[in-house]
């Protein structure tokens, strides 16, 4: 395989949404096919139409490019080796099944699903680990019914599956890159379904001729999928097909070490997406779920292209890996730290505007909607929130009047003097030459000095006037960013409002 140009795919089931463990192993697969220079593919696994859920597919793909994960050959982008959903490939496995069953590796079975229990049942009462009976395996295999019968049965319409035919005696070796070596006897083996009675194969089959047929060279996938392995090394070696390499990812667990589970928090993609996570931190944290750059080295934000040139499968653990919100949150943090004022205004301007439609604003639109007024808000307010969103849900004040104002700040602020100095500072603002942080900082500092009062005395009720609370980001610079006009508007109508309560 050598030399050989790296493809990799991701393969789900269209049954609803991208949970995060989807989205590592699409990563991952993504990851290491961009640094070998090599293809990713996506392909849907349609075989179960029970489980189909409509419009899964397009949110599938639709949320792996919003994460940045664009693929070379997909159902909605095409390729050479298409089609890529199983569903529309169902001659080609047909044709397969066919060959199998002429090489006498695979055999019709008509049992029923009622026989089949009452096997299942038998088997569990006796200790043992539930497999087919093979009482459909033919003489030519090794078994007892005539080919005369199957014949018969087949003539008469009887509705049948097609099982692959394990060799007895066997033992089933193979090297994940991940987890080493990983050795199966045959006899834990079943002779698994590969063609169900509604003429569609089952994943094992479809999956193994697909990954041969698509030119797969690497799988990477959870270690759930691990057992299955040695069903599919035996059909590439009854089709003789080299088969690819392997690696089993470590499972997902939660803070307290269970497998990761929707009870203990959120699961899809999709609802981390509707919080406001950035694509950013969401691929970020998805990426160190299991994989780390080794030691020495103290990095914990990366950027996709970052990832793509440090990711290797060999420094993906075999231990589970645990989902920690908390980090997620840190890293969320860390990007918006550092994002372009203009990527964030893009974002949170049509939040704003949408609010805007709902709740009327004394300011003018023009102003607080535009990108060097939001800049300056963004600066202010960058180290202060957890998502983009709530620069505006935080801060609402830069752009709409305090509705109230916040009664324990008002209690702990006001001493009987408090609206007359406020009422007097008034006058000073309004003969400020520039309305600066400066400005407003060495103003009042003048007002109190000769009072013999502290600064603090006139800076928490003016944060509280103009802002409606009593926390926030820097008074003078906040202040500077309102504007003269607001904060003398805010201030004289707080007055008017807030007493105070001996
Ligand atoms: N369709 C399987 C799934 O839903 C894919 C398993 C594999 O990658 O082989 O996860």
């Amino acid at each position: 395989m050598t030399g050989q140009r790296v493809r990799t795919r991701f393969a789900p089931s269209p049954t609803g949404y991208l949970h995060v463990g989807g989205l590592r192993t699409a990563l991952y697969n993504y990851l290491f096919a961009k640094k070998m220079h090599g293809d990713f593919i996506i392909r849907i696994e349609d075989t179960d139409q029970s489980r189909k859920v409509d419009d899964a597919q397009k949110n599938l793909i639709k949320t792996l490019e919003w994460s940045g994960i664009i693929a070379d050959e997909s159902p909605e982008h095409g390729g050479e080796f298409g089609p890529y959903v199983q569903s529309e490939r169902l001659d080609t496995y047909a044709r397969y099944c066919r060959q199998l069953l002429e090489d006498n590796h695979a055999y019709y079975c008509f049992a029923t699903s009622e026989e089949l229990e009452e096997n299942r049942q038998l088997q569990l009462k006796q200790g043992l680990q539930p497999k087919y009976n093979r009482k459909w395996l033919p003489e030519e295999l090794g078994g007892s019914v005539p080919s005369s019968e199957i014949r018969k049965r087949l003539d008469a319409g009887d509705p049948y599956v097609v099982r692959m035919k394990v060799p007895d005696y066997v033992s089933v070796w193979f090297e994940d890159i991940i987890r080493g070596p990983v050795e199966f006897d045959s006899a834990t083996i079943d002779d698994q379904v590969l063609m169900k009675s509604d003429g569609f194969p089952t994943y094992h089959f479809a999956s193994v001729v697909d990954d041969h047929l698509m030119g797969i060279t690497h799988i990477i996938r959870g270690e759930e999928w691990l057992p299955s392995m040695p069903k599919h090394l035996l059909l590439y070696e009854f089709f003789g097909w080299e088969a690819p390499k392997v690696a089993h990812l470590p499972l997902l667990l939660n803070p307290d070490r269970s497998k990761l589970s929707k009870r203990q928090g959120d699961v899809a993609v999709e609802d981390y997406i509707r919080k406001g996570y950035s694509n950013d931190a969401i691929v970020n944290f998805v990426a160190m779920l299991g994989w780390n750059e080794g030691e020495g080295s103290e990095q914990e934000v990366y950027s996709m292209d970052e990832l793509i040139e440090k990711f290797s499968l060999e420094r993906v653990g075999k231990a589970g890996a645990v989902f920690n919100v908390d980090k997620l949150n840190w890293l969320e943090k860390q990007y918006i730290k550092n994002r372009p004022a203009e990527k964030i205004i893009a974002l949170i301007k049509p939040i704003l505007q949408s609010e805007l439609e709902q709740r009327p604003s004394l300011m003018p639109r023009d102003l607080i909607t535009s990108d060097e007024y939001l800049a300056k808000v963004i600066e202010l307010m960058r180290e202060r929130v957890g998502f983009e969103h709530e620069f505006i849900s935080f801060s609402p004040y830069f752009f709409f009047e305090p509705e109230s104002y916040d009664e324990e700040s008002v209690k702990k602020r006001w001493i009987s003097e408090t609206n007359d100095l406020l009422q007097e500072f008034c006058g000073t603002l309004e003969s400020l030459p520039e309305f600066t942080a400066e400005g407003i900082e060495a103003a009042l500092k003048d007002f109190v000095a000769p009072k013999a009062l502290k600064p603090a005395v006139m800076i928490h009720p003016l944060r509280i006037l103009a802002s409606g609370v009593g926390f926030g980001p820097s008074l003078y610079h906040m202040l500077e960013v309102l504007g003269q006009e607001v904060v003398l508007r805010r201030i004289r109508k707080g007055i008017e409002k807030v007493k105070y309560q001996a």
